[in-house]
């Protein structure tokens, strides 16, 4: 693979934080003060869930006919973007279900062992939260097929002509498998689950609502004015919400009094260099270089994560589905364009040839 490396005019260039780093990320942190906060803010029941009623409306039903019955819930697929709440709604189920959770992920089953082993440790009814479950490796794939079709686990035993299958029988058992790459899971994994659910991003009246309970839970005091600065640049997403807040809160405490008002939320966020769309500054670069550099495009999603020193999944699943979901950006089968909001956020004036008749 080849890639085109274009040189960046100094405003451009300077310390293009690490995506790891960066504030408004989707994605979890590696950081334990972090995290610990996120188990803390983390909804117990599906009425503290806020937001995505066509998912909770069937699974209340679903939940409600399980008990019932005295069954385990259908296996569930929950995909959607990082930090809208998937892991929050596995957890969910458990609890309404009154049963046990096991938490692992896609690239931590690395052997079919790995996985025989936590399968055959599940009692009846347990849940098994398999997180990023498109990093399957294909082998451990195939033995989930039994898994979740027959409740067995089929192990073939030696190699060559004498090579036999055993069939171990499990407890009926719930998986809950996670992604963000819905297209990227095979056609029998994808239709061995009972529901199929797609978390949407939310509303800001929403994210509101998510920011003014946890403000509760920490305790933090907020006016109303600061909920809906904080909301509208938290990029719809639940876990960009906690983060900004607790970083407004930070602010509050050291340069105020504590209490969260409109301004100085607004004060805060501009510091941090969130912007009004809850933009930071990589994806300002992204659209930058976009329109500077190509004339607002298009441009191949290699071009791009080169000239930001990113990996192509990266800009494709962290940066990409923002800016396309508040229509900055746009895909199109020759590659990635700017749009005339873009240029406006950016204050940048749109070429006429660019224009569509
Ligand atoms: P994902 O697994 O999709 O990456 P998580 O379930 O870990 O996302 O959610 C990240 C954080 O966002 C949670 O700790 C929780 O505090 C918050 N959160 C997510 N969804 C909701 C929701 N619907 N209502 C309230 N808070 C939410």
């Amino acid at each position: 693979m080849s890639y085109e490396v274009y040189e960046l005019d100094d405003e451009m260039n300077p310390h293009i934080k690490d995506s790891e780093e960066r504030l408004v990320k989707p994605t979890e942190n590696s950081d334990l003060e972090e995290q610990s906060i996120e188990v803390t803010l983390r909804p117990q029941n599906l009425t503290d869930f806020v937001g995505q009623n066509h998912i909770k409306e069937p699974l209340i039903i679903s939940i409600e006919a399980a008990k019932k019955r005295k069954e385990p819930i259908e296996h569930v697929l929950l995909y959607g973007n990082p930090g809208l709440g998937k892991t929050t709604l596995a957890n969910i189920i458990a609890k309404e279900m009154g049963v046990n959770i096991k938490i692992t992920a896609g690239p931590a089953l690395e052997r079919i062992g790995d996985l025989a082993a936590i399968l055959s440790n599940l009692a009846e009814g347990d849940i098994l939260f398999i997180d990023e479950i498109h990093r399957l490796n294909k082998s451990v794939e195939e033995v989930l097929y039994s898994a979740m079709e027959d409740y067995a686990l089929d192990i073939i035993i030696g190699k060559g002509p004498t090579a036999r299958t055993l069939r171990m029988p499990l407890e009926k058992f719930t998986l809950i498998g996670a992604t963000t790459k819905l297209n990227l899971l095979s056609s029998p994994l994808r239709d061995r689950f009972g529901h199929v659910y797609h978390l949407n991003f939310y509303e800001d009246t929403d994210i509101e609502k998510i920011i003014n309970r946890n403000a509760n839970i920490l305790e933090v005091k907020i006016r109303d004015d600061a909920d809906k600065i904080i909301a509208v640049r938290s990029r719809k997403t639940p876990r960009v919400a906690n983060r900004l807040l607790k970083r407004v809160r930070d602010y509050a405490q050291v340069k105020h009094n504590g209490i969260i008002d409109g301004n100085i939320a607004k004060e805060a966020l501009d510091m941090l260099n969130v912007d009004k769309y809850g933009l930071d500054e990589v994806d300002r670069k992204i659209l930058k270089f976009i329109i500077e550099n190509f004339a607002g495009g298009p441009v191949g999603l290699n071009t791009l994560a080169a000239a930001i020193a990113e990996e192509m999944d990266t800009v494709e699943n962290i940066y990409e589905p923002f800016l396309l979901q508040i229509g900055m950006l746009e895909r199109t089968p020759r590659g990635r364009k700017a749009t005339t909001k873009a240029y406006e956020h950016l204050g940048k004036k749109f070429p006429k040839q660019n224009r569509i008749l």
